[in-house]
């Protein structure tokens, strides 16, 4: 059932997108048929590249293999070429007018949303949070006006590795009369169910995911939106007509259905034996809980601890100069080997 809102969803979207007609591309109008001769798009008819055709502006084949890994029906579903970093730009673009509009989002969290408002010309609100590095629904709803366009939630969070929990989502999702964006990159290693789950009765949500973590394939930059099919359609008539490149919707087809089960289980094994070996070491000052595949840990001498690990071949991420993280170094979980020697470095630090 539906919750019924204040406003259509529709209504959140900025005037000059709702009155957008979108650029149509050859492959576009063809409804199909049994074609044999391609005299449509201007290519090469030579196919010694193999590379010669454009590839389908609308991926249906990828947007069933998604709707069905995910269960969620295929006019839900917008993916994006340049990962979820290109969702969230669209965001920006579909629901935020340049110069007057707001989003509003708890720190610590992921930069691009702020990159993102700063390229758009809108005004992002950070919300602080907890001496734990944890919020509420109640602190973002107070930091929205009527300006407010969209509430950002990154569960599990980027840097701190924190979930908020479903319940907190949903009410965000209930009170907010806006668009509410749960980016779930780390979704597949959370205990937490996803918020997939609230969208059928919210239709101010929209959950982000990506190919890039669990599913291992950072490298062919996949990222996803889920939402109602009114904004799905919105965000493919605001996209580049063909954002994902022919290869790559053929190799993302050809692994979409590639069990992770035990490499997850072994990640998420690996990080509770992180940060117990971690938190015995004298240099640690703190290991925040993490339901993602990461660890934020705070150091005595957070700098010194980096440029030790780089002299050691050991790259992590410095979250020292982040506001709510300093003294902060933001670790990967590896390998078991890679996280062993990673131990093993910080062992013989002095
Ligand atoms: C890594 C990450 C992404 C980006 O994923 P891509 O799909 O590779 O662009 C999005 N959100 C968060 C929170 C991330 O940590």
């Amino acid at each position: 059932m539906m919750i019924s809102r204040k406003h259509d969803p529709l209504d959140y979207v900025r005037p000059n997108i709702r009155a957008l007609k979108p650029y149509s591309t050859a492959r576009d109008e063809f409804k199909g048929g049994d074609i044999s001769i391609w005299l449509d798009a201007n290519e090469s008819p030579y196919p010694d590249t193999g590379l010669n055709r454009y590839p389908d502006p609308r991926h249906r084949r990828l947007k069933q293999a998604i709707g069905r890994l995910k269960g969620v029906a295929p006019d839900c579903v917008f993916i994006g070429g340049a990962g979820s970093d290109e969702a969230i730009d669209l965001v920006y673009r579909i629901f935020c007018v340049p110069g007057r509009d707001n989003v509003v989002a708890a720190a610590p969290t992921y930069g691009v949303y702020a990159v993102a408002a700063d390229i758009n010309d809108v005004e992002y609100r950070e919300v602080a949070p907890d001496t734990d590095l944890t919020y509420t629904a109640a602190d973002l709803l107070a930091a929205t006006d009527s300006l407010t366009k969209v509430i950002w939630i990154c569960s599990p969070d980027n840097p701190t590795g924190i979930s908020l929990p479903l319940s907190e989502i949903e009410i965000v999702a209930r009170e907010f009369d806006g668009i509410v964006a749960v980016d779930e990159a780390y979704i597949d290693f959370s205990t937490q169910p996803s918020a997939l789950t609230l969208l059928a009765r919210y239709p101010n949500l929209i959950v982000l995911q990506t190919f890039s973590k669990a599913r291992g394939m950072a490298s062919l930059r996949i990222g996803m939106a889920f939402a109602t099919p009114s904004i799905a359609a919105i965000f493919a008539n605001v996209k580049y007509p063909y954002n994902i490149n022919g290869p790559t919707q053929e190799r993302l087809l050809a692994m979409i259905d590639r069990d992770i089960t035990a490499q997850v289980a072994e990640i998420r094994e690996q990080r509770e034996w992180l940060r117990g070996s971690l938190d015995a070491l004298s240099c640690v000052e703190k290991v925040y809980p993490s339901d993602a595949n990461f660890l934020l840990v705070k150091f005595d001498d957070a700098d010194k601890v980096y440029d030790y690990l780089v002299s050691q071949g050991i790259l992590v991420r410095n979250r020292n100069r982040v506001a709510h993280c300093r003294g902060c170094l933001r670790i990967t979980v590896g390998t078991p080997d890679e996280n062993h020697a990673l131990v093993n470095a910080l062992k013989r630090i002095l």
